[in-house]
């Protein structure tokens, strides 16, 4: 049986991470999506609200059976406590690459047995990063084809509340 693991911060959880877990879903017998808490980053959301959106996104897009959960510390640690087979992430553009390319060497040097996978995202998500729909969200303009319902309706009140 093989299990993979897709780690980020999911802050917030968007289409473009969507697209990229059911894909991952259909290559292993299970996948576990595993949110990271990053004391040193500045979120928009708490952990644990980043994760109840990943687990409300998923069933708003009818995705089933995929475990969200929380981890702390060194990823590679954490995926080796899982048992898993693999490390799933999603390509974007360029820059995406030497950072990924740079933590897939470094994860290879502590864990060998686990294989670090890259899917390349859709032409349509290219430009789609959490960061990207919190500043377009923070302006007003409308982000309802780029995340599901539930984290829309999420940013609307917590920008608001800014
Ligand atoms: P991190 O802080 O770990 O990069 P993110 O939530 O930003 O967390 O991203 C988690 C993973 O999802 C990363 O591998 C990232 O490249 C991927 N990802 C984010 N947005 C997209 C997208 N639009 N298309 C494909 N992959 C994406």
């Amino acid at each position: 049986m093989t299990k993979a693991l897709y780690p980020g911060s999911f802050d917030p959880i968007t289409n473009g991470h969507l697209a990229i877990i059911k894909r991952a879903q259909k290559l292993f017998d299970q996948l576990i999506v595993a949110v990271v808490h990053n004391p040193n980053k500045d979120m928009l959301f708490t952990l644990e609200e980043r994760q109840a959106l990943v687990n409300d996104a998923m069933q708003e897009v009818g995705l089933e059976g995929i475990e969200v959960v929380t981890y702390n510390g060194l990823l590679v640690e954490f995926a080796r406590d899982m048992n898993v087979d693999a490390i799933v992430r999603g390509l974007r553009v360029n820059s995406d690459f030497d950072y990924e390319f740079q933590m897939a060497l470094m994860n290879r040097d502590m864990a060998p047995e686990i294989e670090s996978v890259f899917l390349m995202t859709s032409g349509r998500y290219v430009f789609l990063s959490s960061s990207i729909v919190k500043e377009v969200k923070g302006y007003g303009e409308k982000i309802s084809h780029l995340v599901p319902k539930v984290v829309d309706e999420a940013l609307s009140e917590r920008l608001q509340s800014k």
